[in-house]
């Protein structure tokens, strides 16, 4: 394939020796410079019309103050969390720790798009990168390097699948940190080798539940079988958090922080197309907490709210876990327990167990307060897909491509290759963009359950969430 070199010349930079920003592409692979990573995060919050609701304090349902997240999160952090600034600097010393896999490559699965006969185009975004495989790692290090900053020793955190867990345990070695994990417990059983990369990097790995805390305990004693949720690790590590001073907690997505951090993804992506010179017409992501989604796609949707090219912008759920294509929008606990924060979100309920399905980083009953926002706006869509049909995508991507899917980054995977069926159906040219959110290289005993047809679609039941939606804190408060 034929390399040309483009180089991007910033008239009057004081540095303006093309050199430095140069980039190649061979039409396949788009790399960007060191320098060319994005030096600031983008908050979507300052373009929205209208307000985000607040976040409300679980024992008093009073809109929650700055200070009441101090037990939990560093003051940076909280700062971030409430900001409606349009972009926040990234610190010196995030970048470094970044740079070793950032800026990532763009793609174009030319491969794909041959095989799949289709005249879009399809783009990807290789977050598999990172040290720990996911797009994780880019809040990883900056939640890390702020608790750090701020003299905290130890941070608890929960993880599903384990890409959180292997994130942080990795961005704790950098900064000095011990890390402390309650792991779903289903997927610490189906998952050695993820808690094995934890403990690699310095962090301590606990089956959630556990009996070491109360929220656990409480779990056990009414379902000893437990094959927890993300909702109960979250409870036992905020638990863990607010009973230690020198401890604080961190969470991997949902929260309008981490979504922040990820805005380095669609920053990023938006330079490469341009160097591409394409422009997106629907803009993918698969989505459990949403913060890869958000990251791919805000810097898009914020162009577009600041009058700019409107795209459609696509989040893809578990079918088994529909929490924005079938959930309700209301308050809602962030745990099962019900200790964090309320914040206003698609929900399941925060006791809804979901069953367990490979892509574990999707189980969660509910989604980032900001993307239940704009979906509710209509700013965004969400479909939902069954596990089957995405590892039939994902073995068809790695087939051509050569990348493999993590199972959450399948769902992505198979709405882009049904977009680019839809337009070959159509005889319509369409650019295609989606977040390849990580490698699937510790999830092959998913894929082997697939390739031996052992592998089920497992039914969303309507009914098994009634009975969470009925515990709804609002709704019990009239
Ligand atoms: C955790 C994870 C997800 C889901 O989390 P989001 O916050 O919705 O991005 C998706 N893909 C991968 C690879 C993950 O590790």
């Amino acid at each position: 394939m034929l390399l040309q070199i483009v180089t991007l010349t910033r008239p009057g930079h004081p540095l303006g020796d093309p050199k430095e920003h140069t980039v190649s592409t061979n039409q396949k692979k788009i790399i960007l410079s060191e320098q060319d990573m994005p030096k600031v995060w983008y908050n979507i919050a300052a373009d929205l019309a209208v307000p985000l609701d607040p976040p409300l304090h679980p024992a008093t349902g009073q809109p929650l103050g700055p200070t009441d997240l101090e037990p939990l999160f560093p003051r940076a952090l909280i700062q971030q969390e409430m900001s409606a600034e349009r972009h926040i600097e990234i610190p010196h010393e995030v970048r470094q720790v970044l740079h070793s896999w950032r800026p990532s490559p763009l793609i174009r699965a030319t491969a794909l798009e041959r095989h799949l006969d289709t005249p879009a185009k399809i783009y990807f975004k290789l977050e598999g990168v990172s040290p720990s495989g996911s797009h994780k790692s880019n809040t990883a290090v900056a939640q890390a390097f702020y608790n750090h900053a701020e003299g905290i020793r130890r941070i608890t955190t929960e993880t599903g699948a384990g890409q959180w867990g292997s994130a942080l345990s990795q961005a704790g070695a950098v900064f000095g940190l011990e890390v402390k994990i309650f792991m779903v417990r289903g997927s610490y059983e189906q998952k050695p080798y993820r808690k094995l990369l934890m403990e690699t990097y310095g962090g301590t790995v606990v089956p959630s539940p556990s009996r070491e805390t109360l929220a656990g305990r409480r779990i056990l004693a009414a379902h000893p079988d437990s094959p927890g949720s993300l909702g109960i690790a979250i409870s036992e590590a905020v638990e863990e958090a607010l009973g230690r001073d020198d401890t604080h907690y961190a969470l991997g997505s949902v929260l309008n922080h981490v979504l922040l951090h990820q805005t380095i993804i669609g920053q990023e992506a938006m330079k490469q197309l341009e160097i591409a010179g394409d422009d997106p017409d629907v803009i993918i992501g698969c989505h459990g907490g949403g913060s890869n989604f958000a990251g791919l796609a805000f810097p898009f949707l914020g162009a577009h709210l600041r009058g700019g090219k409107r795209r459609r912008i696509v989040a893809v759920e578990p079918a088994s876990c529909p929490t924005l294509t079938k959930g309700v929008y209301d308050y809602d606990f962030g745990d099962t327990a019900g200790m964090t924060p309320l914040t206003k979100m698609y929900t399941l309920g925060h006791d809804f167990v979901p069953p367990s399905i490979h892509a574990g980083g999707l189980r969660y009953h509910g989604a980032a307060p900001i993307v239940s926002k704009l979906l509710n706006l209509g700013l965004i869509e969400a479909q939902s897909a069954g596990q089957v049909a995405c590892f039939e995508a994902a073995v068809q991507f790695a087939r051509t491509e050569g990348f493999l899917p993590a199972p959450e980054s399948s769902h992505a995977v198979k709405a882009a290759i049904d977009e680019a069926l839809a337009a070959k159906a159509e005889g319509k040219e369409r650019v295609i963009l989606f977040n390849l959110s990580g490698h699937g290289h510790f999830d092959l005993s998913a894929y082997d359950s697939y390739f031996r047809g052992t592998l089920g679609d497992v039914d969303f039941e309507p009914a098994s969430i009634q009975h969470a939606l009925a515990a709804l804190p609002m709704a019990s408060r009239g």
